[in-house]
């Protein structure tokens, strides 16, 4: 059983303190912004795209520590990454945290995302940690819409 302190991991902590890829990347050809009105997370994502990679990828906004986090440890695994890649980690991610059964081979790709691992058991926060994704497909799909979660 997974308890609530085990939720927020050192790792989840130290990303929500110092979130890696903050801000905005200067010459982004793609942006999007989410919303979790269930929370109050709000993230606004700006990317290069070049051809089909994710060359750069940053993100700005304000929520809890596991949308923060999940946001920072999304742009640093899916930066350098194709879309196809990118696309399959979110399979993966969603899977986990949403309890759905997952591969061996998607546990292998997790790496530090891993962490998330524990949302599952708290339904409420899987919106949390999925907005970040979610807006990322926004951004990849349809740039310049607002994705909501609802
Ligand atoms: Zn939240």
């Amino acid at each position: 059983m997974t308890g609530l302190g085990d939720l927020y991991q050192d790792v989840i902590l130290d990303h929500n303190k110092r979130p890696r890829n903050f801000g905005k990347v200067p010459d982004a050809n793609r942006t999007a912004r989410g919303h979790n009105p269930l929370c109050g997370d709000h993230i606004t994502l700006t990317l290069k795209v070049d051809g089909d990679r994710i060359e750069e990828i940053a993100f700005e906004g304000q929520g809890c520590a596991i949308s923060k986090a999940s946001a920072s440890l999304m742009t640093s695994a899916v930066k350098g990454k194709s879309r196809s890649e990118a696309a399959a980690l979110f399979d993966a991610f969603r899977k986990m945290v949403t309890g759905e059964p997952h591969s061996p081979e998607d546990r292998k790709v997790m790496g530090k995302l891993e962490v998330f691992s524990g949302v599952s058991e708290f339904p409420a926060r899987v919106k949390c940690a999925t907005l970040a994704w979610h807006t990322l497909k926004g951004a990849l799909e349809s740039p310049g819409n607002t994705v909501t979660t609802e």
